[in-house]
């Protein structure tokens, strides 16, 4: 057992905050300060100190578990777990081809097992229906992005630079709950004379610490937008010589902004005037400014076109690919950036490529060994695959999700996961969804394992194995080399991270999301490194064989005593990767931004007589995404126990509700009960409930499903319902 403290990185969110962890005789870790990672510079938020308890034994799991004829999960030996897993998937695909086996990914997993996992779908088994839980995240600033700028990296700028930026307009995130570290970038900004306008429905721990809160109602971002620029427009605030020189598409959406005057958009958001034009004032005054936007605008139906809309404001003010400017988006989770790089995403090939593209198809499919021809076409996106279990997709391999929970329209997700033929999970707890599973799989913690992940900032990480996983625990990679074999491809699924990490930088190399220049030993050196990182002279060996049944289809351990940057090859001249994008050329063709019109429309599902109040979703501090993990958590559950409404006095009075009475909230999907929070600090036509709890107050029973066109986003920020009384 090592006795020092190894150095890594955080198992939740996208701040990926650095820690050390050490030993302890329980077998566990201590979790302490890391100082030397310039994001948190040591601090670290409650999930994070407190990561080490889902390490125990008596809150994860021990030992596969399979259903027996009774209906119950019972303990039993990972051969009988892993050839019922190949049994049932296979019997599956030769019953009803491969496309009825679906695969459902998570933004949690390392890039090395997102990335075998988008392999094991394509290679061994055949199957378009993969997908993955970000999709639920960041998938409409990625869309976004991808239309504007030619790319999409979350930030394309490290955090850093926030607080020598003029001015932060803070769009639908509420940081300080979500990742309270990274508040400090923000009072920085304000230290040093900048601004902070926080645009948010309700008064949020974020929106206390801004110059200036816009409480917009839920869903009207994109209108919001289109007045600030509109107003941009009015009063000569366009950098012209920037549009000209490093945009097309003005035109277009000029005319769009311009048909959102001050008085409609005031209507449309609740917004006044007076404090549009002061956005708009503080905004354009100094000489730098950025958007930041985070899942307010982007769980839209029409987030894509909301996100896009601010792009445009900050195109339209010369602010993006500027120093110290431009547009970013706050991703959510640990590997939310990297897990929709290298291809667990449903269109989407490693690097970033597109799955349609012959030519990234041929790439990919060379680094494989694989017929190009044999990879199967674009899937389905999350909710559509889910929506579709049961019938079209009659067995499910399930990766670090718990859709039961996490899930628009859960109910309905629930009873078709249900439905399935056959349905494996492997996870570190006994998630809402694993228990529904025929076979359950315990795998290693982040503690326990060597992988990369890539942050909100685009930073590329190396989260390092502190401890031995317990007995009777078994990686992910492992579970898909196994599977792997047992489904008839041998080789090409190795076990060891580094050598996943090898291949997956061949696989990257040309593509958007570039990590051909990158090694766990400059990982190591470097504190992380931003991509794309293109490898230089012989730092990617072009002809190593990746085929399955190549060298690198070899198993090797992932132990301590694993050297990171062992395999690596050293060259002189190495990229340097890149902390900031687009300041000279944005990654379009002609390197020209593009404008997007767009206009505003309404939410999917707008309240009437029978629904009347608005539903907007969103967290706690104290907990995170589905609540599988920090829901075992006893200092954390202290601190948030469950779920609520958030309700304003007004609406409170008028159902009769006082603090911590029992409400009932209703939508067309369903019905959620939990205690009221009456407070000022949200708007009198919302209510508010955050989403990690499942049961009677799982908050997603009630989301609405309606899909964005372009990202598959579904509607999780607002949709109609009404609220009843509840006699206890
Ligand atoms: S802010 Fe995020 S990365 Fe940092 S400690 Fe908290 S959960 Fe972990």
């Amino acid at each position: 057992m090592q006795s020092t403290a190894t150095p890594t990185h955080c198992p939740y969110c996208a701040l990926q905050c650095g820690m050390n962890l050490t030993p302890t005789p329980d077998g566990t870790v201590e979790v302490s300060e890391r100082t030397d990672f310039p994001v948190n510079r040591g601090a670290l938020c409650g999930k994070g100190r407190t990561s080490a308890a889902v390490l125990a034994r008596d809150v994860r799991l021990t030992s596969p578990l399979v259903r027996d004829g009774g209906g119950t999960l019972v303990p039993a030996s990972w051969d009988e777990a892993l050839d019922r897993i190949a049994a049932g998937l296979g019997r599956t695909r030769a019953e009803h081809g491969p496309d009825a086996v679906g695969v459902f990914g998570g933004g949690g997993l390392t890039n090395e097992k997102a990335y075998t996992l988008g392999k094991f779908a394509r290679v061994v088994l055949g199957t378009s229906q993969i997908d993955y839980n970000g999709r639920f995240c960041m998938s409409s600033s990625a869309a976004a992005g991808i239309k504007a700028f030619g790319l999409d990296r979350g930030l394309p700028f490290p955090l850093e630079d926030i607080p020598k930026s003029g001015c932060v307009i803070l769009v639908g995130s509420n940081l300080a709950e979500t990742m309270p570290p990274s508040l400090r970038f923000f009072t920085e900004l304000k230290e040093n004379g900048g601004t902070l306008i926080v645009i948010d429905p309700r008064r949020t721990k974020t929106a206390e610490h801004a110059d200036l809160h816009l409480a917009p109602r839920p869903g009207t971002d994109l209108a919001l937008a289109l007045g600030l620029l509109h107003l941009v427009i009015a009063e000569g605030r366009v950098d012209e010589e920037y549009v000209r020189e490093r945009t097309a598409g003005w035109e277009d959406a000029r005319a769009a902004a311009m048909a959102h005057w001050p008085e409609y958009v005031e209507r449309i958001t609740g917004v006044s005037v007076p404090q549009l034009r002061q956005t708009v004032r503080m905004f354009c005054e100094p000489e730098s400014a950025m958007v930041l936007t985070a899942r307010g605008p982007e769980q839209q139906s029409k987030g894509t076109d909301t996100v896009g809309a601010w792009i445009n404001l900050c195109l339209a003010t010369g602010r993006a690919g500027r120093p110290l400017s431009g547009y970013g988006c706050l991703t959510g989770q640990g590997n939310g950036q990297g897990g929709r790089e290298h291809g667990q995403k449903a269109d989407q090939l490693p690097g970033y490529r597109k799955l349609d593209d012959p030519a990234a198809r041929a790439h990919v499919a060379g680094v494989w060994g694989v017929d190009p021809d044999s990879l199967p076409g674009p899937g389905r996106s999350a909710y559509e695959l889910l929506d579709a279990l049961g019938t079209d997709i009659r067995s499910l391999l399930l990766m670090a999700s718990n859709p039961v929970v996490s899930a628009p329209r859960a109910a309905h997700i629930e009873e078709r996961i249900r439905s399935l033929d056959f349905l494996a999970v492997c996870d570190v707890v006994l998630s809402e969804t694993a228990a529904l599973a025929d076979v359950v799989l315990p795998v290693t913690q982040w503690a326990e394992e060597t992988g990369t992940t890539t942050s909100l900032e685009g930073r590329v990480l190396l989260r390092r194995r502190a401890i031995t996983p317990p007995e009777g625990i078994r990686s992910d990679l492992e579970v898909l080399h196994e599977l792997a074999a047992r489904l008839g491809v041998e080789k090409g699924f190795p076990t060891d991270p580094e050598e996943v990490f090898e291949e997956l930088r061949r696989a990257s190399a040309g593509g958007a999301a570039d990590y051909s220049g990158i090694t766990y030993r400059r990982l190591v050196e470097e504190n992380g490194v931003f991509w794309p990182c293109p490898a230089t002279g012989d730092a990617v060996d072009e002809g190593a064989d990746a085929r399955p049944g190549g060298p690198t289809g070899e198993t090797a351990g992932d132990g301590p005593d694993t050297q990171p940057g062992s395999q690596a090859g050293e060259t002189q001249g190495e990229h340097p990767g890149t902390p900031r994008l687009f300041l000279d050329r944005f990654a379009t063709p002609d390197g020209r931004a593009r404008f997007v019109p767009v206009v505003h429309r309404a939410i999917a599902e707008e309240p009437d007589d029978e629904y009347p109040v608005l539903l907007t979703t969103g967290r706690v501090v104290a907990q995170y995404q589905s609540g599988a993990q920090t829901r075992r958590v006893a200092e954390l559950n202290a601190a948030a126990p469950g779920p609520f409404v958030e309700l304003h006095p007004r609406l409170a009075a008028r159902l009769g509700a006082a603090e911590g009475d029992p409400v009932a909230v209703v939508s067309r999907r369903g019905r959620a009960v939990a205690p009221a929070r009456i407070t000022n600090a949200i708007r009198p036509d919302t209510v508010f409930m955050p989403f990690h709890w499942p049961g009677e107050g799982r908050a997603n029973t009630l989301t609405n499903p309606a899909l964005d066109p372009t990202s598959r986003m579904p509607e999780f920020k607002a949709c109609a319902v009404r609220l009843e009384a509840v006699e206890r």
